[in-house]
């Protein structure tokens, strides 16, 4: 497995070396609000939302305050938007009264904040904190999958298979990576194997 993840990690950082969160933002909080909006939606749609949400709320305290109906028509064309204003509203709530107002930069703290799971966690703490971490969104999942990183389909048990074989320090790239990669070739419904810059070593292992 060591020699054949090696060539993995080699080859998508030739070609994705710089991948990065594809979500606009400025600050923690941003991050937070944009990820919880990019559930079952484009990162290229919240980005569009996030522009005037930020000015029209431009810290934790005016999330927290938010009228709801209001804020569920602002983010309306991100979808689900009714789930997501609430969870807004009260994760924001709840830094204020448990975090003096400050997005926790630990996993156990994030998980308390309504509408955060551990995939949510990961990449605030990867991109916003720098501490390691793999976040298994649909991209990361079903690419691990077909490079036989994992025979897991479930989400957690994808994250703790892949933090045992991905290097601490390759973690939070390496999922940015599989994002990448997957919107360019390894599609859900047709992957373009055939000009994949890692078709060779699929073939190797028969997939
Ligand atoms: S060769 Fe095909 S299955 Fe393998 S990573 Fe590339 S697109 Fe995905």
């Amino acid at each position: 497995m060591t020699k054949y993840l090696n060539e993995i990690i080699d080859i998508l950082n030739k070609e994705y070396g710089d991948a990065d969160c594809t979500l606009n933002y400025e600050d923690t909080l941003q991050l937070l609000i944009a990820t919880q909006l990019a559930a079952q939606c484009t990162d290229a749609r919240v980005n569009i939302v996030m522009v005037d949400l930020v000015k029209k709320y431009p810290d934790v305290y005016a999330f927290a305050n938010a009228d709801l109906s209001e804020l569920m028509d602002d983010i309306h064309s991100t979808g689900f938007y009714r789930n997501k204003a609430k969870n807004i509203i009260a994760c924001c709530k709840k830094i204020i009264s448990d975090f003096e107002g400050k997005v926790p930069g630990n996993m156990k703290d994030l998980l308390t904040l309504p509408g955060v799971g551990r995939k949510t966690a990961n990449l605030i703490l990867g991109d916003a904190f720098g501490i390691p971490g793999i976040v298994v969104d649909t991209h990361a999942g079903r690419l691990a999958r077909r490079m036989g990183l994992t025979k897991n389909t479930d989400p957690t048990k994808v994250e703790f298979d892949l933090l045992k074989i991905i290097p601490k320090e390759h973690q939070t790239l390496f999922c940015h990576q599989l994002v990448e990669h997957g919107r360019k070739y390894c599609k859900s419904q047709r992957p373009y194997c055939e000009h994949c810059p890692l078709n060779e070593i699929c073939k190797k292992r028969g997939l």
